[in-house]
């Protein structure tokens, strides 16, 4: 078996060099943390339907103009995506209060914000990723003006969208963080989707019950987490073949 040199491994993905250059494998782990790595666990499946969820939103994203590094799913815990320049950002879109925002702002959990508040965070586990303002961003050269212009405008259409799709499966779209590239084609420089926008990193309520069916059932201890997951992949339409049994997946795929 070949081995693929590791560019990079992160808390729930690793990235390994792709098959020709400008491109990378980004391998989906079960490896689930919160609070700043303070918590960790296993969530079984939890890549293959991650790959999956990610997969066909960054598909369905892309049908309406948003540039992604997706090039295509290759198997069950794997995609091959364009190799960018991460912005160190997290780009945070939030429509109803939740998570660190209540505790920030003294609002409670599930009220609706007047409008779609965009937030950003310096990505850095060292300094437990401080939210920074434009200023910070630009005085810092983390971003320049006309791309933060650009990461702004691509959130919030992708905001508008995502929320638009999770509705119509009975799921309210209450926070997500997402994160952007350059990418370089002969000379121009193309701000791109990258990573991932699945249940962990969205918070997905039930329209109904507002039943947690996200990463806060990891981080709060609430159990039936990989079930979840499972759900909204089946509301997506996107179960895998074989259902439940397929979720294991292989072991590594080196
Ligand atoms: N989020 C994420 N990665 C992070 C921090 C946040 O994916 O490192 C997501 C999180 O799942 C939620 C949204 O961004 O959907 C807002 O998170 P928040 O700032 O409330 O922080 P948290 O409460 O998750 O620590």
């Amino acid at each position: 078996m070949s081995r693929r040199r590791r560019v990079y491994e992160g808390k729930a993905k690793i990235m390994y060099e792709g098959p020709e250059p400008g491109t990378l494998v980004q391998y989906f782990k079960d490896d689930a943390t919160a609070f700043n790595n303070q918590k960790k666990g296993v969530i079984t499946g939890k890549g293959v339907l991650n790959n999956r969820i990610s997969e066909y939103l960054f598909l369905r994203l892309a049908e309406i103009g948003i540039p992604t590094h997706l090039v295509r799913r290759l198997n069950m815990r794997e995609q091959l995506v364009r190799e960018v320049e991460v912005f160190p950002l997290e780009v945070v879109v939030r429509n109803v209060a939740a998570g660190s925002f209540t505790q920030r702002f003294g609002v409670a959990e599930g009220t609706a914000l007047p409008r779609s508040i965009v937030e950003y965070y310096y990505k850095n586990d060292e300094l437990g990723d401080p939210m920074v303002t434009e200023e910070h961003i630009t005085a810092f050269g983390w971003a320049a003006p006309p791309d933060l212009d650009d990461i702004l405008s691509l959130a919030l259409r992708i905001n508008d969208f995502l929320a638009g799709l999770f509705l119509g499966v009975n799921l309210r779209l209450v926070d997500f963080k997402l994160e952007f590239g350059r990418l370089w084609e002969n000379e121009e420089m193309r701000i791109v989707l990258c990573d991932e926008i699945s249940p962990d990193s969205c918070r997905l309520w039930d329209m109904q019950t507002n039943e947690k069916m996200d990463k806060d059932r990891f981080r709060r201890d609430l159990g039936g987490v990989a079930e979840a997951y499972q759900e909204v992949a089946r509301r997506l339409g996107i179960m895998p073949e074989a259902g439940p049994r397929d979720l294991k997946g292989p072991a590594t795929l080196q």
